[in-house]
Formats: C-alpha cells, sequence, structure tokens
C-alpha cells in the first residue's frame, strides 16, 4: 500500500519531492491543495504542475477526508463525534463550546494502553495509535462544527506522547500556514507523564502547551489509578516539568481528577500541595464522570480547593461539559449509545 500524502508536513512533502527527482520548492502547493483547498485527486492538485502530481501519484495515495460515522449533541451544545477509522479503529473527538472560543478535544489514540482505573478508554486497551491525517480529520470535522473554534487540546482517546511522532506531525500540519495556520499556543497536549517526550518538548521549537494529568499525590495509590506511576513515578516527571518550565519560561496546566472518597481526602490536598508548590502554572480540579454519564460529584471538591488556595496553590474548579453524552474527561469509550 502507498503511503497516504495527508499525513506528511510540509517538510516531508519537500523531502519526497526531493526523492521523485522534482523541486522541493513545490511543496508548498502541494501541501496547501491538500490542507486548505481540500484536493482528494492526486491527478488534480490546484496550482501544482501535472508532472509533479503525475510523481506524487506514483508514490503516494490521497484517501478523501475521513468523516464522522456519528454526532451527538449534548443539551449544554457540546457534540461529541465518533469515526471509525481503517481498520475498525473507533475514536472520538469533542467540540466544547463557550461564547466565541469553542474548544476541539482530538483523540490521539484508538483506545490507550495506560489502564487508568477512572477512564473509560483506559478500559478499552489500545486498538492503535491514529496517524496524523486521521488526527486531521478529527480537527475538520470539529472545525466545521463549531461556531468560533479558537482551542484544540489533546485530551480525547489515548496518551498523546504514546504516539508523539504522528501527533507531532498533526501539530505541524495544523499549524502551518500555507494550511489551516491553527496557533500553536492555542493548542494544548495533556499527558499522564512520559518523561522523555517531556524532555524533548523542553528543547524543542514548538510553541504548545503542557498539561500534565497528576491523579493523586501518594505513589501507592498513583500506582493503583494510573499505572504509567509504575514507569514514570510523579516525583520525577514533576522533576521534569521544573526544568521545562525553568527552560521555555512556560506555565504548565495541572490536573487532578477528584475521585470522591479516594484522592479527596485533606491528607491528599496537604500532599498535594507540597509536591508541586513552587511549579509556575494552575492547577485545574475535574470532577470525575463516571463511563456511562454524570455521577455524584465529589462532597469535598469545594473544600478540597479552599485548602489548595490555603496552601498557595492557583486552584481553578473545570467545569465540565457534555457529560449526559459521555464526553466529559474520562468517558470517552467509543460507545456513542447514549
Ligand atoms: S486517562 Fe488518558 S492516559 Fe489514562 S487511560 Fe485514559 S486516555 Fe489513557
Amino acid at each position: 500500500m502507498k503511503p497516504e500524502l495527508r499525513d506528511l508536513t510540509r517538510e516531508d512533502i519537500a523531502a519526497a519531492l526531493t526523492g521523485l527527482g522534482e523541486k522541493p520548492g513545490n511543496a508548498g502547493a502541494v501541501f496547501m491543495a491538500v490542507h486548505r483547498r481540500g484536493a482528494a485527486d492526486l491527478a488534480l492538485l490546484p496550482n501544482v504542475p501535472e508532472r509533479v502530481c503525475r510523481a506524487l501519484g506514483r508514490a503516494f495515495s490521497l484517501r478523501p477526508l475521513p468523516l464522522p460515522e456519528r454526532k451527538l449533541v449534548a443539551g449544554d451544545g457540546t457534540k461529541k463525534m465518533l469515526f471509525r477509522f481503517a481498520g475498525d479503529a473507533p475514536a472520538e473527538c469533542v467540540v466544547l463550546p463557550a461564547k466565541g472560543r469553542d474548544t476541539a478535544c482530538l483523540s490521539s489514540q484508538s483506545g490507550c494502553s495506560c489502564g487508568c482505573s477512572f477512564c473509560a478508554t483506559g478500559t478499552l486497551g489500545l486498538k492503535r495509535s491514529l496517524t496524523p491525517g486521521e488526527i486531521v480529520a478529527q480537527f475538520e470535522a470539529c472545525r466545521t462544527e463549531a461556531a468560533d473554534l479558537k482551542s484544540l487540546v489533546f485530551m480525547g482517546m489515548g496518551e498523546p506522547f504514546l504516539n508523539w511522532e504522528n501527533v507531532r506531525k498533526a501539530i505541524k500540519i495544523l499549524s502551518d500556514s500555507r494550511g489551516r495556520h491553527f496557533p500553536q499556543a492555542k493548542m494544548t497536549v495533556s499527558t499522564v507523564g512520559v518523561i522523555p517526550v517531556i524532555e524533548e518538548l523542553t528543547g524543542s521549537d514548538l510553541q504548545i502547551r503542557l498539561a500534565v494529568s497528576l491523579v493523586a499525590a501518594d505513589p501507592e495509590l498513583r500506582a493503583r489509578l494510573a499505572p504509567m506511576e509504575k514507569v514514570y513515578p510523579l516525583k520525577r516527571v514533576l522533576a521534569a516539568v521544573r526544568e521545562y518550565c525553568g527552560a521555555r519560561k512556560a506555565l504548565v496546566m495541572l490536573e487532578y481528577i477528584l475521585l470522591p472518597g479516594v484522592n479527596d481526602r485533606p491528607s491528599d490536598s496537604a500532599k498535594l500541595a507540597v509536591l508541586i508548590q513552587g511549579i509556575p502554572g494552575r492547577l485545574n480540579l475535574i470532577p470525575y464522570n463516571p463511563p456511562g454519564g454524570p455521577g455524584p460529584v465529589s462532597p469535598r471538591i469545594k473544600e478540597f480547593q479552599r485548602e489548595l488556595i490555603a496552601a498557595g496553590v492557583i486552584t481553578y474548579l473545570r467545569q465540565e461539559k457534555g457529560a449526559d453524552i459521555a464526553a466529559a474527561c474520562g468517558q470517552l469509550a467509543a460507545g456513542m449509545d447514549k
């Protein structure tokens, strides 16, 4: 099978053209034809010389942009779309509405290998990682559905840093000035803590924002809730985050999902405050959403926030959206059975 042209960044296209004996200077026109003009036929790329089209056609395929199979709309306007990518790989993306600044939440993998116990995606296991073109297809669907798309988060299905090569390419494709030109500074990639990629980002020229899912301050509890703790302990993750913030003069978004009776005790907030002390950024508290729909919110949520603020941590409560269609944090399981 020929490689898919949609998966290539502009630099990749330039390198491919060189390899085909063509001028790399045509890469911009090829990229624009695919990613801005929506070309779906390699023989007819607007503003690209016929000879170049033929050469690309011998080496690459250009399949039609994948479209969502189903769409659900929540009472609060949140929209969830289900894709079924090649090889029966389902993945969901979500449009979170907010006046004049909608957010798209994209999946990086079909399923996830991380096995976090509180997450519906984690129960699926990993089907496969998504290609750059499949990630871009989710963006395009969200762009069509959103009134005014202003930010993009990789917080859907999958651990983006376990599919970093493809997520990085998708970020480059989406931010390219010859394509959608979506600002990298408005993109946030969330990880449960894959240290080598955090270290790579520290020295990279990408302008994206980093979010880290803390889950629990106590290592034993965290290892039970998020098995990634056994590979990359949170203490070491946060050391890498401190480096990242210092070297880039950047802020980080720390996320803490509040599981009633599990990680919301006063001792948890006290440990958490010590653990993240001095890290520049903010902490978002996220109410737990059971897989099927809205569930009981931790009665401690406000108190937990007050305890952290009293300990000097800038803390916000995240307004959850789309829980009635299982589109909120931790609920994406490709079920679409609402
Ligand atoms: S929380 Fe994120 S990393 Fe953990 S299982 Fe779910 S999708 Fe994977």
